[in-house]
């Protein structure tokens, strides 16, 4: 069967979540880093999400790499495009919601889309067109103070409507209540009165279920993962998707087992803390990293002579508020981040090269860099370790066996998750 899902998202990690339920909803999905080459084989995938770093650049260029992405999709048969951002709407008045929208209604000449930020499993709901996190609305659940997109109305009509000149209307809980037939009357008549964008309200999974059902056969979707959730039950209802037994299975796993972590988030020095009391790591100082390159052949050797164990071996720049700010306040923010992410690059790619096969990454920034240095442009996505955060396997040039690869943002997974994921990883 041909793609049946072509998803762009404008960030790296929400890319892997969307891939991530869309998995656990039974569809073989890939994810890709930017647009791919013309021969990507898709073979055995039913869904595509192209990855972008586009949710706060300028405008023309989000609405532009959207295009390209659209037209790679297209060419390749997907039966429905969906428009991925965050579940808390990230935005501005310049957009990109609104532009991106536009743009790809206008490229699949399409009257309608919805919106449907939600993802009620992650406590992100929406009533009465208003973006609820947990019991606080939007602009006050601390994303009034987020450093690149604040969001200081909840309203999403109302925030939409400031980014797109055309109209935007509610699919409220009543309509959603009243079930599939009465929300898709609804919707019609939105669109008969011009309403091309559509704020959908969205309390529980049941609401995800009848909106699934309303808009699977819209040319394009939009929202957050939570209505990723949902659609493949729809697909195969329409015939278009194939039942499969494990949609997340890679092949088997293989070579040293390596965790790089650079996140210095609460929930990674806590696991960190969990895997020094069982396993080994080596602490890397960015003060060190900074003057000249002795630390990464140190940390280099330290690995080396323990990989070919059983036990996965730990490599962090993680470290406290207070030592962080040390180094920043030595080196300067950028300069400290960039001296730990390029060290942990140099280390993943000599490793990788040397036979490390199995890689956890903690950071979103680390692995962009991480991803990058290895040359990484496409993850088939596997069964997930913790919420948010699967297993992946990619194929490198000069490499027989597939790297499996896990990308964890910082503040994901358990305490145990550094030694748990190599547990679950066959
Ligand atoms: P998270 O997902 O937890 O936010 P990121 O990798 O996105 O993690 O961001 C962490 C940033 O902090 C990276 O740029 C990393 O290089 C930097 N960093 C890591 N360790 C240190 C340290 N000890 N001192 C200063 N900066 C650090």
């Amino acid at each position: 069967m041909s793609l049946v899902l072509g998803a762009i998202a404008d960030d790296f990690t929400g890319a892997t979540d969307l891939a991530n339920n869309l998995v656990r909803a039974g569809m073989r999905t890939l994810q890709v880093i930017g647009i791919p080459g013309p021969d990507l084989a898709l073979e055995n995938i039913d869904a595509v999400v192209v990855a972008f770093k586009s949710r706060s650049c300028p405008v023309r260029e989000s609405v532009d790499s959207s295009l390209a992405a659209l037209a790679w999709l297209q060419a390749r048969g997907a039966r429905q495009i969906y428009f991925k951002y965050c579940s808390t709407f990230d935005s501005t008045d310049a957009g990109n919601i609104g532009p991106v929208s536009d743009a790809l209604l206008e490229r699949l000449e399409a009257k309608q889309t919805v919106m449907v930020p939600a993802f009620p499993a992650n406590n992100r709901t929406v009533y009465q067109g208003h973006l609820f996190v947990g019991d606080r609305l939007l602009n006050d659940s601390g994303m009034e103070h987020h450093p690149l997109n604040p969001m200081r109305d909840a309203d999403l009509v109302r925030t939409l409507s400031r980014q797109t000149d055309h109209d935007v209307g509610l699919l409220a809980r009543s309509d959603l209540a009243a079930g599939v037939k009465a929300s898709s009357d609804r919707l019609e008549a939105l669109a008969a009165q011009g309403v091309r964008h559509v704020i959908c309200d969205t309390l529980d999974e049941t609401d995800l279920a009848t909106l699934a059902a309303v808009v699977v056969e819209l040319p394009l979707v939009t929202g957050g993962s939570g209505l990723g959730q949902a659609l493949p039950a729809e697909y195969r209802r329409l015939g278009w998707l194939d039942t499969v037994d494990q949609a997340g299975r890679l092949e088997p796993a293989s070579g040293g087992a390596l965790v790089l972590s650079g996140s210095c988030s609460q929930a990674t020095l806590l696991q960190i803390k969990h895997f020094l009391n069982r396993y080994e790591g080596f602490a890397l100082d960015p003060l060190k990293l900074a003057k000249d390159d002795t630390q990464i052949g140190q940390a280099l050797n330290f690995a080396r002579q323990r990989m070919g164990g059983k036990a996965p071996v730990l490599i962090y720049a993680s470290a406290t508020p207070d030592m962080v700010r040390q180094a920043q306040d030595q080196l300067g923010v950028a300069v400290a981040g960039e001296r730990v992410e390029r060290a942990l690059a140099v280390i993943a790619s000599e490793l990788v090269a040397e036979g490390a096969g199995r890689l956890l990454i903690a950071g979103g920034e680390t692995s962009g860099a991480v991803v990058s240095a290895l040359g990484i442009c496409e993850l088939r996505i596997g069964d997930q370790i913790d919420p948010g955060v699967p297993w992946t396997q990619t194929r490198l040039n000069g490499r027989q066996a597939p790297l499996s690869l896990a990308l964890k943002s910082g503040n994901f997974g358990g305490v145990d998750f550094f030694s748990r994921a190599f547990e679950v990883l066959l």
